[in-house]
């Protein structure tokens, strides 16, 4: 098949900026927009998978960020009921535990003083009137989170582009875009041809190529492949935790206790935890029990778990996710106003960067 259909607006994606920037556009343009998605799930990043009779969980260990603005912006836009973590979530390094708040300070006062020894004082500009992650950490922020997880904001997603009939086409995936004829050609695995006025794309749009004029750019991706364990224990934990990062172990980076996420409890004691580690740290021979024996080990020297506990299941999940690099980002940005790449590394400074566009 090699059919053609013709759009005002197209989007690579169904991720949640990319489908709040959609939203906006139709209700600003009235113009007909289409969301483009190699995926069958819609939500990006933020999608929620079977795990086994627990109901759908999240791919990742998520969290996110501080900032009041874009907390306020999701809760009201997309109906999420946010809850504030508990405990709020903490790097740990050896004895050290610094809670987030603390830790990010702790990171950009370093880079200030760096800078400034060398006459640089960029960094303590944003520190002053920029950068959302710089606070000073006098009376520590709140973290919040959607009491569903992905699975409450991936919902809210779809039901938002439904009730604006904005289109979608799920499982094709876009090879590449050439401007035209004063349009957007774009073409997909399947042969199918869109023709748009404008294109959007984020840092994670996985084209090969764009062409524009005399230009001809090859998209080099950064691969990531993030993995996750969903293990469910029999008990509850000794301590409570909500989200880790874990500083001291070759191969787990995250930890996060999302019981309260399920969808269906089987039993009020099991918790259930999601591990994220470095699949390609690990040794060959190293076997996914192996691994899972290794995450017990971690637990019970933090001292979180209890010796005896019990591993009532266990799910492993590859996510691979690619990024456009930064210099290729500003090329796109540079090549005219029909094409604009919005760059996205986290989900809350995203929304917080497009707030002024949507509110405009
Ligand atoms: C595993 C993981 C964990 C993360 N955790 C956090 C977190 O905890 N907190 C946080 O704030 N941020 C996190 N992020 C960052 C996250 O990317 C952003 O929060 C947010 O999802 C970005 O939204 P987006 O709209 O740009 O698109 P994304 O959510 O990145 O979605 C991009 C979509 O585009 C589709 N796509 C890509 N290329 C093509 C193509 N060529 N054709 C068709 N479809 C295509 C993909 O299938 C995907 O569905 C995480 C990212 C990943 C991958």
């Amino acid at each position: 098949m090699n059919a053609q259909q013709k759009y005002d607006y197209v989007y690579i994606g169904t991720g949640p900026i990319t489908a709040i920037d959609a939203i906006h556009k139709q209700m600003q343009s009235n113009g007909d927009v289409l969301l483009i998605d190699e995926k069958t799930q819609v939500g990006g990043a933020w999608v929620a998978i079977e795990v086994g009779e627990f109901g759908h969980l999240e791919v990742g260990c998520h969290i996110w960020s501080y900032n009041k603005k874009a907390y306020q912006f999701l809760g009201t836009f997309l109906n999420l009921e946010l809850i504030a973590l508990n405990p709020q979530p903490f790097f740990i390094k050896g004895n050290q535990k610094l809670t987030y708040d603390y830790k990010n300070a702790a990171l950009t006062l370093k880079k200030i003083a760096s800078d400034s020894l060398r006459l640089r004082f960029k960094s303590l500009m944003q520190f002053l009137f920029k950068n959302p992650s710089a606070r000073v950490p006098i009376v520590p922020k709140k973290y919040l989170y959607p009491k569903g997880g992905a699975r409450e904001i991936q919902a809210a997603i779809i039901n938002a582009l439904h009730e604006r009939e904005i289109k979608m086409e799920l499982g094709q995936k876009v090879i590449g875009a050439a401007k035209k004829d004063g349009h957007w050609e774009l073409y997909s695995t399947n042969g199918q041809t869109y023709i748009t006025k404008e294109l959007y794309l984020t840092s994670t749009s996985a084209l090969e190529r764009i062409e524009f004029e005399d230009k001809r750019i090859e998209l080099e991706h950064r691969k990531v492949n993030y993995s996750h364990f969903h293990l469910i224990i029999d008990r509850k934990l000794k301590q409570k935790l909500s989200y880790v990062r874990v500083l001291d172990d070759p191969y787990i980076h995250r930890l996060s206790d999302i019981t309260y996420q399920l969808e269906r409890q089987m039993n009020p004691d099991q918790t259930v935890l999601l591990v994220g580690f470095f699949y390609d740290k690990k040794p060959a021979d190293m076997s996914d029990s192996n691994l899972i024996e290794h995450i017990f080990s971690y637990l019970k020297k933090r001292n979180w778990v209890e010796e005896d506990v019990q591993l009532v299941y266990s799910q492993i999940n590859h996510f691979e996710t690619t990024y456009i690099p930064s210099h290729q980002v500003k090329a796109i940005n540079e090549l005219d106003d029909t094409i604009q790449l919005i760059h996205t590394t986290d989900l809350i400074y995203g929304i917080q960067a497009k707030l002024k566009d949507w509110r405009a």
